[in-house]
């Protein structure tokens, strides 16, 4: 069997390679956000995400709220969580702490390589997008960090998960076959 590609968080599904299933509610929605249908639909879900803080937004007390009932929610289903976190670093640190989950993956990862080495310490994941590609920090940060760490995602951009681990592979150095296999199995280390 040919290694398949893994778009760890996609708006736009294909239908083609590993494209996980998830449940959540977005901090952009956290005001309207009700945890119960969260609940209702973790089962079946392989993540809960994307979930997270962007403090670039007002509702932040709303937007606490629902993140940590649905860490609690990702805790007790053995779920992995899929995190949107903008400008809001150091409390999603605090946060995660308090609670043991299964896998935490950082989506559309983009900071900076001392960020990166915090997360990987901690036992995280970062996946990269094609927006985090085009940051230079961000580049900086996937080369630093363990490639057992990585992840790569289209999240709601146009662009094929082909397209990207095509650009993480030439960043990298790294022979696209390698980087597939490398990825691969990080999602079987996590989801099976
Ligand atoms: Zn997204």
């Amino acid at each position: 069997m040919e290694t398949p590609f893994v778009n760890i968080h996609t708006h736009r599904p294909t239908g083609h390679g590993i494209e996980p299933a998830s449940v959540g509610i977005h901090p952009w929605e956290a005001a309207e956000g009700d945890l119960a249908t969260v609940r209702e639909h973790v089962g079946p879900a392989q993540i809960v995400g994307e979930i997270g803080l962007d403090y670039l937004r007002p509702d932040r007390e709303a937007q606490l709220r629902i993140f940590e009932g649905q860490l609690r929610l990702a805790e007790a289903a053995g779920k992995p969580v899929v995190l949107h976190c903008v400008k809001a670093f150091e409390e999603t640190m605090r946060l995660l702490k308090q609670f043991r989950l299964r896998a935490v993956i950082f989506h559309g990862f983009i900071g900076s390589p001392e960020q990166a080495a915090r997360a990987v310490a901690a036992g995280y994941y970062l996946s990269f997008g094609p927006r985090s590609l085009r940051s230079p920090r961000t580049v900086r940060a996937l080369g630093s960090i363990p490639t057992q760490r990585l992840f790569l995602e289209t999240d709601d951009a146009p662009a094929t998960i082909e397209s990207v681990y095509a650009t993480a592979a030439r960043l990298l150095g790294m022979p696209l076959d390698r980087l597939k296999e490398t990825i691969y199995n990080n999602y079987l280390h996590i989801f099976s």
